[in-house]
């Protein structure tokens, strides 16, 4: 027996975990005692990792229409494909679709191929549902796409505010540190603002119930109220900021009384001003959001709603303070820094960074190719499965991620796969919903044999290690695009023997003529040149990782100083808008989704381990008892929820945490596991204009008692 360390493949917190090995298997998982985001912690879906192994349910060989193929024949034939739909329709009719479970490396090469090489701008990623509103509003406001805070802060803090988060079912080590800290420090208050009642709340000194879509009106409250009782810290805002007044006409466009907005938010008048006075009476306040926040059509707008509070309070850049977007996935940072957003071009640089087209150019040698780099952003996620069905892409490469479950619209995305002439499928399982729509195949490696890096919600890069030898034929992520790569004639450019190679060029181009990196916050060129065996005993670390700072930075904007032109942060004028999908007579009930605790997205890995089942083992539908009566459903009953594009069928749940006239399903069952109750099928495709999310906190669905 002997241990290895690596990190938690589930959510955002990104935990160290030490793996018990013994031979080829792994017999036991254990908290990273060492590891700064959870210090020996693990939740119970990372506790139960090694009992979701094993090589049963693997997919093992490649596969090209339908009959099982080798490499050499199923590479040949990616290659082929993707080089003939771009000689017979153009660059843009070839896309990629790729996923926060990927690791840094394989990001990285799949956006130098399809953007720099493919010369297409459609390569997008799940990890667009999770934080897209949230980095739209970073940039907009901070100028970088730059997480301030670390999770230090939410220990430091006097006051943490949860916004749209139930952290203590979707980050549950986070919430546990969070726990400890209040314990220890009985002067710290958490208030929890959501429409439902979570476990989250069992730790908050006030809970705000507020109305779906009413947070960026309860923020902007929260920005005059500050403003008319002389709480702002004027020194902060005329030092390091612009926007102030425009910020506040935008607020005051509507009635901003406390009992105006109070009425708006449908919320009790006292308790929103009890909030108001706690958060502008402290320096010390981190407001930490996720998908209740991001997930929604005007998701930027409320994420700088909270942004405009903490520059107008001067809570930011301080210890303990700060706006602090928790991821969903656990690389969904990763993939922002090497640019895998289809408005992104690489390494944090957007299509509009002056210079950047030109220096990544000139970074991957792409000046003689044909089509050169792409000149704009390329199709969003939602976009992107609507120009499939407008014919425009016509070659699509998806890979760690099955948008047939997890999109809205989800009905019309298996449509659109079924008309694309070509679709090719990288996944490390055998029986999924999307490998019915795949033209080719490609068995990938999985958790625990691959080996490279992921980014947690804190900035911080951690070492995920190839501990066993992937089943079968299956192979890493990327090897098998640099492998396309070569067939594709790009072998000089993808000559990769490790992902350390990968990794160190990633870092190179992180740096590259980089020199006022003020501007540019991601540069991780302190870690350029890490040979194989510094790569494999790379401790964590939060970037900007450079020569003035090569053991990482735990906090941004200390010196006031922003990543804008001017070194200013902007408050945003921010005018809140209702949800999109309107409630109708046909459907009156509003329909909140998101994650339950013990299940990881389309549960192809957490529904192997029996005791994660035994949490929730069924689909079900969260209603009050009173909204149920009026329905004429019972507790426990079976209830099908009728949406825009589909039904969900699942068993009524009755409680007394959801608000009257609002109904809650998990995400996570799909056909494969429950015959009808995808929530994709659920939503209309609605999203931010600015980040391209979809409002997936927001649909409108009706009840039928079966
Ligand atoms: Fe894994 Fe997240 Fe649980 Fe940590 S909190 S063990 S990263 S699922």
């Amino acid at each position: 027996m002997h241990q290895a360390r690596t990190t938690c493949p589930y959510c955002g917190v990104g935990c160290g975990v030490v793996a018990e090995l013994a031979g080829e298997r792994i017999v036991g998982v254990s908290g990273d005692s060492e590891h700064p985001a959870n210090y020996g912690r693990l939740c119970v879906k990372g506790s139960a990792l090694h009992e979701t192994l094993g090589h049963r349910g693997r997919l093992t060989r490649p596969r090209v229409d339908g009959v099982e193929v080798d490499w050499e024949t199923a590479l040949s034939a990616v290659a082929q494909r993707l080089a003939a739909t771009r000689s017979e329709h153009g660059a843009d009719a070839v896309a990629a679709y790729l996923s926060g479970q990927l690791l840094t490396e394989d990001y990285y090469v799949a956006n130098k191929l399809f953007k720099g090489f493919l010369g297409t701008p459609h390569l997008d990623t799940n990890s667009r549902l999770c934080m897209a509103s949230a980095v739209a509003a970073y940039k907009r406001s901070l100028g970088a796409d730059a997480v301030p805070c670390s999770y230090e802060d939410l220990e430091e803090a006097e006051l943490v505010v949860l916004v749209g988060s139930n952290l203590a079912w979707n980050h549950p080590v986070l919430y546990q540190r969070l726990k400890v800290a209040k314990t220890r420090n009985p002067l710290m208050r958490v208030v929890v603002i959501d429409p439902r009642v979570t476990d989250s709340c069992e730790i908050a000194d006030l809970y705000l119930g507020l109305r779906p879509g009413s947070d960026a009106r309860l923020f902007n409250g929260l920005l005059t109220w500050m403003a008319d009782r002389g709480r702002l810290d004027r020194v902060y805002l005329e030092k390091h900021t612009h926007g102030l007044e425009e910020a506040l006409a935008a607020a005051r466009e509507e009635d901003d009384s406390v009992e105006a907005i109070a009425a708006d938010c449908d919320l009790d008048p006292e308790r929103l001003e009890t909030f108001y006075y706690w958060f502008s009476s402290q320096l010390h306040v981190v407001t930490l959001y996720s998908q209740g926040i991001n997930q929604s059509s005007s998701g930027t707008d409320k994420c700088n709603a909270i942004i405009n509070c903490h520059l107008a309070g001067g809570k930011l850049g301080l210890p303990g303070a700060g706006p602090f977007s928790i991821t969903g996935q656990p690389n969904a940072m990763g993939g922002r820094e090497v640019g895998g957003l289809a408005n992104q071009l690489a390494a944090h640089m957007d299509y509009h960074t002056p210079g950047a087209r030109d220096r990544v150019t000139r970074f991957w040698a792409t000046e003689s190719l044909v089509p050169t780099l792409p000149e704009g952003p390329g199709h969003k996620a939602v976009e992107l499965f609507e120009s499939i069905e407008r014919g425009e892409v016509r070659a699509l490469w998806i890979m760690a991620t099955n948008p047939a479950v997890s999109l809205p619209r989800a009905n019309r995305v298996r449509e659109a796969l079924e008309t694309c002439p070509l679709v090719i499928v990288s996944e490390c399982m055998a029986d999924t919903d999307l490998l019915d729509y795949a033209d080719i195949v490609l068995p990938a490696s999985s958790w625990s044999e691959k080996n490279g890096t992921v980014t947690n919600s804190e900035r911080r890069i951690s070492r995920q290690r190839g501990l066993l030898p992937p089943p079968g034929e299956a192979k890493h992520d990327w090897w098998i695009i640099t492998q396309v790569a070569r067939r594709l004639g790009y072998g000089e450019a993808f000559d990769y023997a490790h992902p350390a190679e990968i990794f160190d060029e990633h870092a190179r181009l992180s740096g590259f003529e980089n020199a006022d990196s003020s501007k540019r916050l991601f540069d991780i060129s302190g870690l350029a040149g890490l040979d194989r065996a510094a790569f494999d005993a790379l401790l964590p670390i939060q970037w900007p990782v450079t020569a003035a700072a090569p053991r990482g930075t735990a906090r941004l904007f200390e010196d006031g100083r922003f990543a804008t032109p001017d070194g200013r942060a902007r408050l945003i004028p921010v005018r809140p808008r209702e949800p999109e999908q309107a409630l109708s007579e046909a459907r009156p009930l509003r329909l909140n989704t998101g994650r339950i605790r013990d299940q990881w997205h389309t549960m192809t890995r957490t529904a192997r381990a029996p005791r994660l089942m035994n949490h929730r083992a069924e689909p079900f539908i969260e209603i009050t008892p009173e909204d149920a009566l009026a329905l004429g459903v019972g507790d426990q009953q079976l209830a099908r929820l009728r949406g825009a594009g589909g039904d969900y069928l699942g068993r009524v749940r009755l409680t007394k945490g959801q608000r009257r006239g609002e109904v809650f399903v998990p995400m996570h069952w799909s056909d494969r596991f429950s015959g009808s109750a995808r929530m994709g099928s659920l939503l209309e495709a609605h999203l931010d204009p600015l980040s391209g999310q979809p409002e997936s906190k927001h649909g409108a669905v009706a009840l039928e008692s079966l």
